[in-house]
C-alpha cells in the first residue's frame, strides 16, 4: 500500500503548524501500532521545530542532503522512540528533520534544476518551465517514502517557495491550521472570506481539513470565525484545539505532544479528534 501524504501548511507564521503536524503523526503512529504500520514526519522548515518539538536531535541530519541527493532517506530519518531514555515510547513514528542547512539546499537544486533543462533541451525534449523537473526530483528523492510508511505528514513553513508546486504535486491532500486569534478574528467580522481566501488560495491542492487552533470560545469573535469558517469549508472544519498552555508547555516538556504529555487535557481530546478524521478518512472530501 502506498502511502497517504499530507502537508500541513498556512502562509502565515505562529498558527499551530508545527504543533499540528507533531500531534497529527504521533496521534496517527499511535493508532498505527497494533498493525505494525509507520509514520514519516518531514520538516521542510529550516527552523528545524519539528525534531526538537519530539525531544530529538537531529545530530546534523537534514531533509535537505535528501532533496539535493547528496544522501539517502535512510542515512537522514531518525527514530522519534524515545523509551530507552525514560521518554515516550513511539517504535512506528519516524522523523526527516530539517536544519539551517535546507536554505543552502534550494540554491543546490536551482543548479540541479538548470542542468536538467539544459540536458533536456540538448536532447531535444520538450520542457515546460522549471516545473516538471522540480516535480520528478522529489517524486525520485521523496518517493521511496510512499512504499514504506503508511503516513507521510509534511510541515511546512509559511513559504515553500521553489518547492511548492512539486510538494502539492507529491503530497495528496493538505491540513490548514487557522489561528483563531484576536487579531485574525477582529479583521475577520467583516473579512473573514477575504482571510481564508488569502489563505487557502497559496495552496493549490485539495484541502483535507481546516483545524482551527488557538480557540477561546469565551471570545464572541471566535465564535463568529468558527461560524464563517464552517460556513465556508462545510465538513472540512475539524474540533477546534482550545487556546492552553498545556499545548505550549509540552514540547518543552522532555519533547512531548500534547496527547503524550496531557492527555486528559482538552486539546488532546481535540487532536485525537484530527488524527481520527484523518486516520478514518472520514469528512472532507479529499
Ligand atoms: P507554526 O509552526 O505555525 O509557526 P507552532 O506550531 O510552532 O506554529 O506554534 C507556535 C507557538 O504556539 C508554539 O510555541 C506552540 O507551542 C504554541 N501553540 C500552538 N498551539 C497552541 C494552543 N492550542 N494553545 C496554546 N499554545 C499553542
Ligand atoms: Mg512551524
Amino acid at each position: 500500500m502506498e502511502a497517504k501524504v499530507f502537508t500541513v501548511e498556512n502562509r502565515k507564521g505562529g498558527v499551530a503548524k508545527t504543533t499540528t503536524a507533531v500531534t497529527l503523526a504521533a496521534g496517527l503512529a499511535q493508532r498505527l501500532e497494533a498493525s505494525g504500520g509507520r509514520v514519516l514526519l518531514v520538516d521542510l522548515d529550516p527552523q528545524g521545530d519539528a525534531a526538537r518539538a519530539l525531544g530529538l536531535d537531529p545530530g546534523g541530519r537534514c531533509v535537505s542532503y535528501v532533496l539535493t541527493g547528496e544522501g539517502s532517506l535512510r542515512d537522514n530519518v531518525i527514530p522519534a522512540d524515545r523509551s530507552a531514555d525514560g521518554g515516550p515510547a513511539r517504535p512506528n513514528l519516524f522523523v526527516l528533520p530539517a536544519s539551517d542547512n535546507l536554505r543552502n539546499a534550494k540554491e543546490t537544486l536551482l543548479s540541479q534544476l538548470t542542468v536538467n533543462m539544459v540536458m533536456a533541451q540538448i536532447r531535444g525534449r520538450n520542457t515546460n518551465g522549471d516545473v516538471v523537473p522540480m516535480v520528478s526530483i522529489l517524486d525520485e528523492r521523496l518517493g521511496p517514502a510512499r512504499k514504506v510508511f503508511d503516513y507521510v505528514i509534511i510541515d511546512c513553513p509559511p513559504t515553500l517557495d521553489m518547492l511548492q508546486e512539486a510538494v502539492h504535486q507529491f503530497a495528496d491532500a493538505a491540513i490548514v491550521p487557522v489561528k483563531a486569534d484576536f487579531h485574525s478574528t477582529s479583521a475577520a467580522g467583516r473579512h473573514t472570506r477575504n482571510i481564508l481566501d488569502d489563505q487557502a488560495s497559496g495552496i493549490k491542492i485539495a484541502i483535507r481539513a481546516i483545524v482551527p487552533t488557538f480557540v477561546d470560545y469565551r471570545l464572541r469573535l471566535t465564535r463568529s470565525m468558527l461560524q464563517q469558517l464552517t460556513k465556508t469549508y462545510g465538513s472540512l472544519v475539524t474540533m477546534p484545539i482550545p487556546n492552553t498552555v498545556r499545548v505550549a508547555e509540552a514540547p518543552a516538556s522532555g519533547g512531548r505532544t500534547v496527547i503524550e504529555y496531557a492527555p486528559e487535557s482538552p486539546a488532546s481530546t481535540a487532536y485525537w479528534h484530527l488524527v481520527d478524521t484523518i486516520f478514518n478518512g472520514a469528512g472532507g472530501d479529499a
